[in-house]
């Protein structure tokens, strides 16, 4: 279905949200890489994942595992990028099994070669409570 929403959970539909990046257009900020490599592990294409992950960090196997179920995204944080580099952080749902779980993580990217990469992410450190 042309307007099935991305699964990005953008809201837009899938055709004019992430679609374009994974056919190979370059995602224009590092907030849109993120969703589209999210989308990338939700509908399992590991072909994208690797030609959006950094040559100097991107692991021999990107293949998502199939047990994984993404089931939503949450961009938490996207300050404006610099030129060269830009972080995202977020919040993805997913299940395994009958387990349910989440994983939180601020992703740096860099720009290169004309297009953003995802170089790596860490868990961000407890402590900082918004809005506390
Ligand atoms: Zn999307």
């Amino acid at each position: 279905m042309a307007s099935e929403r991305c699964p990005c959970g953008s809201g837009d539909p899938f055709s004019g949200c992430c679609a374009p990046a994974l056919r190979g257009e370059p995602a224009p900020t590092p907030e849109a890489l993120m969703r589209s490599r999210y989308t990338a592990f939700a509908v399992g294409d590991g072909a994208y994942l690797a030609a959006t992950w950094h040559p100097g960090t991107r692991p021999d196997d990107t293949e998502p595992d199939a047990g994984i179920r993404w089931s939503g995204l949450e961009i938490l944080d996207a300050p404006p990028p610099t030129s060269k580099r830009g972080v995202v952080e977020f919040r993805a749902r997913y299940r395994s099994g009958g387990a349910v779980g989440e994983l939180h993580e601020r992703s740096r990217f860099v720009f290169q070669s004309g297009r953003w990469w995802y170089l790596d992410g860490a868990t961000p450190g407890t402590g900082s409570a918004p809005g506390s």
